[in-house]
């Protein structure tokens, strides 16, 4: 066979060098080799309290910042929300986001384990059902967009009975109730409709089994508890103006108030870039505008720094996290190196505060020189340790640096627009002062800006 002579890698841009693609390659194809931390620390508060916390975070007013597990370097993650949360406890809300089927329902790498080592310091704690990643759903799309491998492996998805379980006569109350009681096992404090793939071919059908299984998962909640409807969509829902309009009316005509939003996008341009559609962007403007005006809570996992820039059109939280896959929902395709080829060395990567942007170390080191560089004293960069790269601490930095933009802009004194124009304006600058002398070109050209600074 052939493709045993190649390696196969799955990536998320269409301009990815066979460095970069061995870089992403390990997030998404490589086994999981993590030890997660022991269970430790102070105990998480009872359930009540558990569930009362993550309603004030959901609907106290302050930014939502969610960070998703990621398939490698997880183990930072609790250290790193400590380091959060002792910096913004007063300007943000914290939460994680656990892809409850690609991990496991009990021992050391289970979602609760995970809750226990962050229930701390985030209140909102989400175990995403990833139902549209059922093979009956979108699973056999995003299979083929990974050169047949499954999206949810069949080590973890064997696990999950809801996830798995043949569904001939279609979707039913029962499973939907099996849908929120699983998260419910595992600790979650907010829990989430199934969030089945919504075919815009089959608009009138999408939208009523939205409405269903929101209505059945309604039934099986408590008063005490927290539910938000979760939507998982192609980008076309809202580009285009008749889908995007059915579907805010949908929105809008539910009695729940916290929506989780995830749009699938497009390849991106730029691996770790930004989603720069400029139609896609005025779709979320859009959103978030008409959340905003009628009280809805909306949160867009999976959005790295756009979701960022929706705080500033009046969406509330997002999520992001460490690696490619959980920055950003978007088409994937395979990339093919063969076995004889000598592999590419890695390219190791950090996010610019300055840019708002993921560059190579090499680029990083030439804008150091500049006189406007601000070097980052966060404890991940701190301890990196010179002559190596240490990628859960440039995640972990990466994250911080999230954290640490969406507090100043949000402390702005004209609003969390105005601070978001300021924070893009002083990028704008930045890269001017930059290129030249630093050639910012290829993967390392922050190309959103612009596209962004237009919108605020
Ligand atoms: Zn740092």
């Amino acid at each position: 066979m052939a493709q045993e002579d190649e390696l196969r890698f799955v990536v998320d841009s269409d301009n990815v060098d066979a460095p970069a693609a061995e870089e992403i390659s390990e997030e998404l194809f490589s086994l999981d080799q993590e030890v997660d931390q022991d269970a430790s620390g102070p105990d998480s508060p009872q359930d009540a309290d558990r569930l009362v916390q993550a309603r004030e975070a959901l609907r106290g007013g302050k930014p939502i910042f969610l960070v998703q597990r990621s398939h490698q370097h997880s183990a930072i993650i609790p250290t790193l929300l400590q380091e959060v949360s002792s910096r913004h406890t007063d300007t943000l809300s914290l939460g994680v986001v656990a892809p409850m089927p690609r991990m496991r329902p009990k021992g050391p790498s289970s979602v609760e384990n995970f809750f226990r080592n962050t229930a701390a310091t985030a209140p909102i704690q989400i175990a995403d059902p990833e139902c549209f990643a059922r093979l009956d759903s979108y699973g056999d799309t995003l299979k083929a967009q990974r050169d047949d491998k499954p999206y949810v492996g069949n080590s973890t998805a064997s696990k999950w009975d809801y996830f798995n379980r043949p569904l001939s006569a279609g979707w039913e109350p029962e499973w939907v109730a099996e849908v929120v009681e699983t998260q419910r096992a595992q600790g979650a404090t907010v829990l989430l409709t199934p969030g089945l793939w919504m075919d815009p071919a089959e608009r009138v059908q999408s939208l009523s089994v939205l409405r269903d299984t929101v209505n059945w998962s309604r039934q099986t909640i408590s008063s005490q508890e927290n539910l938000a409807v979760n939507v998982t969509i192609p980008s076309s829902w809202l580009t285009t103006e008749r889908l995007r309009e059915y579907l805010l009316a949908e929105m809008l005509d539910l009695d729940e108030d916290v929506f989780y939003v995830r749009v699938r996008w497009p390849l991106l341009s730029q691996p770790y870039g930004q989603m720069i559609v400029p139609e896609i962007l005025d779709g979320y403007m859009e959103l978030a505008a008409v959340c905003e005006e009628n009280d809805k809570v909306l949160i867009l996992p999976n959005t790295s720094m756009t979701g960022w820039l929706s705080l500033a059109w009046g969406a509330n939280g997002f999520s992001t996290g460490i690696g490619s896959g959980e920055r950003a929902f978007a088409d994937t395709k395979v990339i093919k190196i063969k076995r004889t080829t000598p592999r590419p060395a890695p390219t190791n990567r950090t996010f610019n505060t300055s840019l708002l942007h993921v560059v190579d170390l090499q680029t990083e080191r030439l804008l150091a020189d500049l006189p406007d560089y601000r070097a980052c004293q966060c404890e991940f960069c701190r301890t990196q340790i010179p002559g190596t790269w240490d990628k859960g601490k440039a995640g972990a930095h990466y994250l911080q640096a999230v954290a640490d933009t969406i507090a100043s802009s949000s402390r702005h004194p004209r609003g969390a627009r105005a601070g978001s124009r300021s924070v893009v304006r002083q990028a704008l600058a930045f890269k001017e002062a930059a290129d030249p002398p630093v050639p910012l070109e290829g993967a390392n050209a922050p190309k959103h800006l612009d596209v962004w600074f237009a919108r605020l």
